[in-house]
């Protein structure tokens, strides 16, 4: 083992992969891992795991080097550790070495917005003849950059990397870990603002990527952009070249017009870079302006008119997505088809290393194009890292991979020489209870695979987004603090969103606990794999044989089922096999619990049966949301605090204590105690309503349009007549009922359903499996997607029209609804 202390330098690894986040390992003889403590993760918590699963290389925080820490790598054979000030500038200086040993063209991209879509585009446009390096996904952030530049090596022609930040002065490292040679700035909006002074500052901030450029493409429209670049940009980067375009009274170097088509644009382009003109299926302002900046580039970079067109037309919307759903004979689908890179396909493994719902796991995979690396290394790495993920069985589609096979050896391997192949001979009912993870490059349109092999999905979906859960348990997780334990709750399928999926997802984001109702719910998690402790609330002695079975972990609630359990676990006789419990006391609620005149023969029976082991005590607030019932909190926190205080004397050692639930943790972060029971806020819904802007929606419940009908004044819809038409109308039967969730509350105009952007009224009753509403003023067609509920229309609101509250129409959700998990 050899330490280096307090190098400030770049760390001079021998390892090909950066590592920062422990639970992202694939190649562990590879790897360096930088150790870095944040607001709520301490990668040094992780350093004894890595070094287990064979990580050699590590970069540690001098703050986190304490003499425990040296007393533990000291027994650590033929490791390198190095220890720096801080860990993510280590990692931004090692990667600023390794960007000077190439002296290819490099494009940096900023802006509010669009980055990632120009990024992903212009890969895309220019891969012909180039071979390009890109950040993966949206990897823009103070880490995310290192990590991408790190992929440069000696095969690529180019590279295209975006930088974001959050805060001043955060840019000046990010300029010298891209070092980009061509700049575009995509636009300016408010994201971010208040991390800055003001949106100048913020604009100066972000053209410190640029101090150093050949060339910036900008958009000459936003004029704030324009300005700075004169003042200060120019006077630091005087050689300078800009290209701006813009509209015709913009006075910029190519000015840039539209004519809207039936189903196309026209792009026009005149000025600087001589006359052209582009068609292209993509309509919306957005698209349009991401489109012309890469335009703008290619144009430049040499290509011609016709080129151009051509590869425009390859082009469609970026989909960053991985959805997960549910496949045919039993499979879980992840879909990640948009792109295919070692890169994205290492980050798809290890989600569906997250995913335990099922035991094997298969891979179809496409030719890996474009990484200019030769074929034998390539395929080389990409059978070990599946080796790595245990993945069983590799179906690989195209010649290149075909031409590989050998470099395989998996148990089960197969390989097709294209997609229509894959569609027209694979045997489909080989496959069966497995993940399937579906990953191909887009000239394969792996797609079509999809298609094939997911569960048809009629009608109605509720959308699961995990990044949205994952933002939303992180922001309770900072406000709970880094002390204070979190038990999710996913009790009712959690709240309705599927609880194997979430409670993976909450495993893998490290939680401490679950909490579900039932015992079957919490022997169903552990049927899909999860490890982490569970409490289950209503345990009932029938089924104490499978907590027991599982390693659940009982409420105890009660004279009667305290009295159960001992007899319970007396008669077993296995102290190291009983499961903890743990108590619940009544302070108030009076629904379950002990009350204080229980306490007496409560105590007395833990000191007598020293076998029942208690693992936390808790309670439960009436009224944390609300203000008026402040005083009876309070005086619910001091009934708490004495009697759990008498259970520790009693028992003689600590034990976990919890009171706080979502609502809680907004507003009594005094109460927090050992842990807090975290619960409709992670699904989306803060129920004080203070903090909801801080929350990102996580369902959306989705269904379609099956008819549209044109009516007149006088005729009716629905049952009982209730729809009454008062003018020529155009009604849309939708394909959810009250049996789906839909709330017969919401018929005759109070719910609205968000119909392409616009809101529509329902009209009539709501039946049991359809729904008709009022699409007079929308444009829709029979087929339509349409949103009962989601950002567009915030589920606190549907309850409320309906004199109940989210919790009661997340449950209700009915089980037929088929739940898509994705990933942005
Ligand atoms: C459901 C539940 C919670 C979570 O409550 P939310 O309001 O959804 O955060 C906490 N504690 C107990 C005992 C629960 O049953």
């Amino acid at each position: 083992m050899s330490i280096i202390e307090n190098t400030t330098g770049p760390v001079e690894t021998q390892a090909a992969y950066l590592l920062t986040d422990s639970r992202q390992l694939s190649f562990p003889e590879q790897s360096i891992f930088f150790a870095i403590k944040g607001q709520r993760h301490d990668g040094h918590q992780f350093l004894t795991e890595l070094y287990q699963k064979g990580v050699r290389e590590f970069v540690i925080e001098a703050i986190s080097f304490t003499d425990t820490l040296r007393e533990d790598l000291s027994k650590w054979d033929k490791t390198r550790i190095w220890v720096v000030p801080s860990s993510i500038k280590a990692l931004q200086k090692t990667v600023m070495t390794h960007r000077n040993k190439f002296s290819i063209p490099v494009i940096g991209i900023v802006g509010s917005n669009g980055k990632t879509i120009v990024k992903e585009w212009l890969a895309q446009l220019i891969a012909p003849g180039q071979r390009v390096v890109a950040s993966p996904k949206s990897y823009n952030s103070q880490i995310g950059v290192p990590l991408s530049v790190w992929n440069i090596s000696k095969e690529h022609t180019i590279g295209i990397f975006e930088a974001g930040i959050s805060q001043a002065h955060e840019m000046e490292y990010l300029q010298q870990v891209i070092q980009p040679t061509t700049g575009i700035f995509t636009n300016i909006g408010s994201a971010h603002d208040n991390g800055f002074r003001s949106r100048k500052q913020k604009i100066t901030e972000k053209l410190r990527l640029f101090t150093k450029v050949q060339k910036l493409i900008y958009r000459k429209d936003y004029t704030e952009i324009d300005e700075e670049i004169s003042l200060i940009l120019r006077p630091v980067n005087p050689f300078l070249k800009t290209i701006s375009w813009g509209n015709s009274n913009s006075a910029a170097d190519v000015e840039i017009s539209y004519t809207f088509k039936r189903t196309t644009t026209v792009v026009t382009l005149t000025g600087l870079l001589g006359n052209s003109r582009f068609e292209t299926s993509f309509r919306d302002e957005a698209s349009l302006e991401n489109l012309v900046h890469c335009i703008v580039f290619l144009l430049d970079f040499g290509l011609n008119e016709t080129q151009i067109q051509h590869r425009i037309e390859l082009l469609r919307p970026v989909s960053m997505r991985l959805e997960l759903k549910e496949g045919i004979n039993h499979c879980y689908i992840i879909d990640d088809t948009y792109n295919n890179d070692v890169q994205g396909l290492s980050m798809a493994m290890n989600f569906l290393g997250q995913q335990e719902q099922r035991k094997l796991k298969t891979v179809i995979l496409s030719d890996v194009l474009q990484t200019g690396q030769a074929p034998a290394e390539l395929y080389h790495t990409i059978a070990k890292l599946l080796r790595e993920k245990s993945v069983d069985r590799l179906i690989g589609i195209g010649p290149e991979i075909t031409s590989q096979s050998e470099s395989f050896f998996i148990e089960k391997q197969e390989f097709y020489k294209n997609t229509e192949s894959f569609l027209r001979e694979f045997p489909y009912t080989s496959l069966h209870d497995s993940l399937v993870l579906i990953k191909g490059a887009r000239p394969f349109s792996f797609e079509k695979i999809v298609h094939r092999l997911q569960q048809k999905v009629h009608g109605t979906v509720l959308e699961i987004n995990l990044d949205a859960l994952t933002h939303n348990l992180n922001f309770y997780k900072s406000k709970a603090g880094q002390g204070t334990k979190i038990m999710a709750m996913v009790k009712a399928f959690a709240y309705g969103s599927g609880s194997s999926e979430v409670a993976a997802l909450l495993q893998y984001h490290r939680v401490d606990y679950l909490g579900v109702a039932y015992t079957d719910e919490g022997v169903a998690l552990r049927q899909s794999g999860i490890t982490l402790p569970v409490m289950v609330m209503n345990a009932t002695p029938p089924t104490f044989d499978l907590l027991w079975q599982y390693k659940l972990e009982p409420e105890i609630y009660s004279r009667s089922i305290l009295t159960e359990w001992i007899d319970y676990v007396n008669r077993r006789d296995e102290p190291s096999a009983t499961p903890p419990v743990h108590l619940k006391l009544d302070t108030g609620m009076h629904r379950l619990g002990f009350v204080e005149s229980d306490y007496e023969w409560l105590l007395d029976q833990l000191t007598q049966n020293p076998g029942v082991r208690i693992s936390s005590v808790f309670s439960h607030l009436v009224g944390a949301d609300e203000g008026e019932h402040n005083a009876f909190s309070k005086e619910q926190y001091r009934r708490f605090i004495e009697g759990v205080s008498q259970i520790e004397q009693a028992i003689g050692y600590p034990v976990i204590k919890h009171i706080l639930n979502s609502a809680g943790i907004v507003r009594f972060p005094e109460y927090r105690l050992d842990m807090v029971r975290l619960g409709i806020g992670m699904y989306g819904v803060e129920a004080t309503n203070r903090e909801q802007d801080s929350l990102q929606s996580v369902g959306t419940l989705k269904t379609i349009v099956s008819q549209i009908k044109y009516l007149s004044a006088g005729e009716t819809v629905g049952y009982s007549r209730k729809g009454q038409i008062t003018h020529d109308s155009a009604i849309a039967t939708l394909a959810i009922g009250y049996a789906d969730g839909y709330d017969r509350g919401l018929g005759n105009g109070v719910g609205k359903i968000s119909v392409n952007g616009k809101l529509c009224p329902t009209i009539g009753n709501i039946c049991m499996d359809m729904t008709m509403i009022d699409v007079t003023d929308a444009e829709v067609e029979e087929g339509d997607e349409v949103i009962v509920f989601g950002k567009e229309v915030p589920i606190t609101d549907l309850a409320k029209s309906i004199g109940t509250i989210p919790y009661e129409v997340l449950t209700g959700i009915g089980e037929r609804v088929k739940r898509v998990f994705y990933k942005e």
